[in-house]
């Protein structure tokens, strides 16, 4: 508290540097849409007991012309704080689903069945999020049973009518998937007052199930509470074959992580998706 107080009052080199680092990234970033300086990945969501792909998760990557790749934990939050993860959330939304809507046209359903794209706290404060999320299913055609919406739980405790947006996104007929799981604050009391259907174990938990006997509790847990209340769990954040197949074992139907695919560009998500996901077939 000491040093909050005081750092407004001395000069601070190193917060004046970030500062300026700070603005300097609000500003290229401001203009990085129109320079066509961002992309999405897609990371394969995988089928345990199959090996098959059945959904993507949509990952946005800026490629900075100083830079180079930023990653998005460093320029979403600066989107967040200038407000201009509006404007690039809606391009993310758009994008994907778009893409989606073309991979279900081109490969069927059966192929691809399902996209998923984050969301973040500030977007969440937009009352016209869910009227955006219906237009572009509208435009592109995309049923609202094949996007999913990922948020985390302080997005929804982040204020505002946050809940209630989520409760529109939900009645338009999209899934709700709580990122992170088990990372926040009240992950459980969460599941009471917002619709959720897909849980994304955080890999902090994924890392432990091959670890001690109380670290697989926890993951035993999570799919236990998953199967009482009817929600699909994720595992986020598989590395190893030991995982997946542990994972298996304990009841885990889907995961995510380099172990099946990294996020990939949308040419490599076809040539996956055109080999029948061998490539992905590493699973149990
Ligand atoms: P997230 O939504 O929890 O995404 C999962 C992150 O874990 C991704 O990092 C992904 O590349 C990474 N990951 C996946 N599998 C593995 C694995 O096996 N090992 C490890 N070490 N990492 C793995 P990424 O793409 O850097 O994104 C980081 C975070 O930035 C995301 O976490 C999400 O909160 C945010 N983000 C990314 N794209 C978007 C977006 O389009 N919109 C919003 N609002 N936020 C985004
Ligand atoms: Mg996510
Ligand atoms: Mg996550
Ligand atoms: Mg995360």
């Amino acid at each position: 508290k000491e040093l909050g107080k005081n750092r407004y009052v001395h000069y601070d080199a190193d917060l004046d540097a970030r500062a300026v680092e700070h603005a300097q990234l609000a500003a290229d970033l401001s203009h990085a849409l129109e320079r066509d300086e961002l992309h999405l990945l897609y990371q394969p969501v995988v089928d345990l007991p199959s090996g098959q792909v059945v959904g993507v998760e949509a990952l946005v990557r800026w490629n900075h012309p100083r830079d180079g790749m930023v990653s998005p934990m460093r320029f979403i939050p600066v989107a967040e704080r200038t407000g201009l993860i509006v404007p690039l959330g809606e391009w993310i939304l758009r994008t994907a689903c778009q893409q989606a809507a073309q991979w279900i046209r081109e490969y069927g359903a059966d192929a691809l069945s399902r996209i998923s794209v984050n969301v973040s706290a500030r977007q969440l404060l937009e009352p016209t999020l869910p009227q955006t999320v219906a237009s572009v299913l509208a435009e592109t055609g995309l049923d609202p049973a094949q996007l999913t919406v990922e948020i985390t739980e302080t997005a929804v405790f982040g204020g505002g009518r946050a809940a209630e947006t989520v409760a529109a996104i939900h009645a338009l007929g999209v899934s709700i998937a709580l990122d992170d799981f088990g990372t926040g604050h009240s992950s459980l009391g969460l599941l009471r007052t917002c619709p959720v259907d897909v849980l994304k174990v955080d890999k902090s938990f994924v890392d432990g199930v091959t670890g001690t006997v109380e670290q697989e509790a926890i993951v035993t847990s999570i799919i236990e509470i998953a199967q009482a209340l009817g929600l699909h769990a994720i595992a986020e954040g598989v590395e190893t074959g030991a995982q997946a197949d542990r994972l298996h074992t304990l009841g885990y139907r889907l995961a995510q992580g380099f172990h099946f695919a990294k996020p990939l560009r949308a040419t490599e998500i076809e040539s996956l998706i055109t080999s029948n996901g061998d490539g992905c077939a590493t699973a149990a």
